[in-house]
């Protein structure tokens, strides 16, 4: 690995072909569900072949296909890179849309459609990688298939997963269970990092090390039946009322390790008034990711006061997600009660989706719910655990993250690269399950505007030429110092 690499200029070839290829899979319907990844494999399956990189697509289950290929390095720089991504995109209403969704149009500077940004973008770049690294060898008078491609110290792993957006179970999950040897590498580059996001005039650039854990719980409530004509407090629709207004209260605010070094990195660079703002996060930091920590930042910090604080900084949709980043949040998903109008119902359910923070394990979780929903409403209730995955943290000093933060900042010298942590979950999870550490790192730069949050998963999703432009050079020279 060398730190020293400058930077590589694509050529207009390369740019172009970036953006065909992203508009091609966005026209490949990959809607999850039912998913057809198995289309979108095929075709890169094909695309790959065409600069003489074989792959290997698998289809576990009917439609569902991934894709995998490698290339390879001559061995001395140590275990390989992965580059991974997924195929699957969520569901998309055209009536919400200026353009087609599933049309990949180009026009006014972007390429319009569902996945432009989650993240068929991040699989086009991966895949003009490969095909740099092929071309190399080829020029070398070398097969890309077999050979080792010139100047390249270890593999490169390209692997693009079907079923992400539904837990990834028949993806990249499928994929860890039945062919780890496939992914094993010493890190993974994957969605949900490494975009800018413009803030107080300063180019952040979040680059994923960690994600959150999850807890589903099914809340079973006892209470008496009975005639509706003479009321009682043992009501079960009463009750869950009750327990479902105390959970909507956010709870206690930690910051964990990702969060903390991020705030410590953006200090600097925010103005007067959201110092004052983040004064009140203060006794928080250094909390950690002890979940025994968050007794001492319950009792210093003030949940309302941070959420007031958030919303002064933030627009609401940023605000949301910070406060998500700095809670294991509860949220209420389904509630069952009742049978007919003038029958007291005597049981009720309640399912929660609840969110963990690296440190908060589901006992942890569960102690918390019980603080929540008070001794004398839990004495009322049984639960049961649905499911659960926990949190994903990568570590923050290895070769590989701090490659990337220098990579960014030789790219944009303006850009400020912080580590985060997604408040949701990604393929990550599975690979951390064969101890591949896994960054966030789809480079896009964007324009004020651009909104990234909004656009994953929302209508008009889009990314624009110059952000495609800006982010493949990125991601080639992030690739080529870790593997040179
Ligand atoms: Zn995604």
């Amino acid at each position: 690995m060398t730190l020293d690499v400058g930077r590589e200029e694509m050529t207009e070839r390369e740019l172009a072909e970036l953006v065909e290829l992203l508009r091609s899979l966005i026209r490949i319907k990959s809607v999850n569900p039912p998913g057809d990844e198995i289309l979108a494999a095929r075709y890169l399956e094909q695309v790959l072949a065409d600069e003489g990189i074989p792959s290997t697509v698998v289809e576990p289950f009917p439609g569902r296909g991934s894709i995998v290929a490698r290339v390879r390095g001559d061995g001395t720089g140590g275990d390989p890179l992965l580059l991974l991504s997924h195929l699957d995109v969520v569901p998309a209403e055209p009536e919400g849309w200026t353009h087609d969704p599933f049309g990949g149009d180009l026009a006014d500077g972007y390429v319009w459609g569902r996945g432009a940004v989650d993240m068929k973008s991040m699989v086009a770049m991966e895949v003009q990688v490969m095909r740099r690294l092929a071309r190399a060898a080829r020029a070398d008078g070398r097969n890309p298939a077999s050979d080792p491609i010139p100047n390249l110290s270890r593999d490169v792993i390209f692997c693009s997963t079907a079923d992400e957006e539904a837990g990834g179970w028949q993806g990249a999950g499928w994929l860890v269970d039945n062919h780890p040897d496939w992914l094993h590498a010493a890190g993974a580059l994957n969605e949900a990092g490494g975009m800018a996001m413009a803030y107080g005039g300063v180019r952040f650039y979040p680059i994923q090390v960690a994600e959150k854990g999850f807890v589903v719980y099914k809340l079973h409530v006892k209470g008496r039946w009975g005639h509706g004509s003479v009321p009682t407090p043992d009501n079960a629709a009463v009750l869950a009322a009750r327990i479902v207004a105390r959970l909507a209260e956010p709870g206690p605010v930690r910051l964990t390790q990702a969060i903390g070094v991020s705030l410590a990195r953006a200090l600097p660079h925010l103005g007067a008034r959201a110092l004052a703002a983040i004064a009140v996060l203060a006794p928080a930091a250094g909390a950690g990711n002890s979940a025994a920590d968050a007794d001492t930042a319950r009792a210093a910090v003030d949940p309302a006061r941070v959420e007031a604080a958030l919303r002064e900084l933030c627009d609401p949709v940023l605000a949301r997600t910070v406060s998500a980043m700095i809670h294991d949040t509860i949220s209420v998903g389904i509630v069952h009660a009742g049978v007919k109008y003038n029958v007291i119902p005597g049981v009720a359910e309640i399912e929660i989706d609840c969110r963990t923070l690296p440190g908060t394990d589901e006992p942890a979780m569960l102690d918390e719910l019980h603080r929540r929903i008070g001794d004398e409403l839990w004495a009322r209730i049984e639960v049961e655990c649905e499911q659960t995955g926990p949190a994903v943290q990568a570590p923050l000093d290895s070769p590989l993250y701090r490659l990337l933060e220098k990579v960014v900042v030789d790219h944009d010298a303006g850009g400020v690269p912080l580590p985060f942590l997604a408040p949701f979950a990604t393929d990550a999870k599975h690979l951390a399950r064969i101890g591949v550490p896994t960054y966030g790192f789809s480079p896009l730069k964007t324009g004020s505007g651009d909104g990234l949050l909004e656009l994953m998963h929302g209508d008009d999703e889009r990314v624009s030429v110059e952000a495609l432009h800006f982010g493949l050079p990125v991601l080639w020279d992030a690739v080529r110092a870790f593997c040179s």
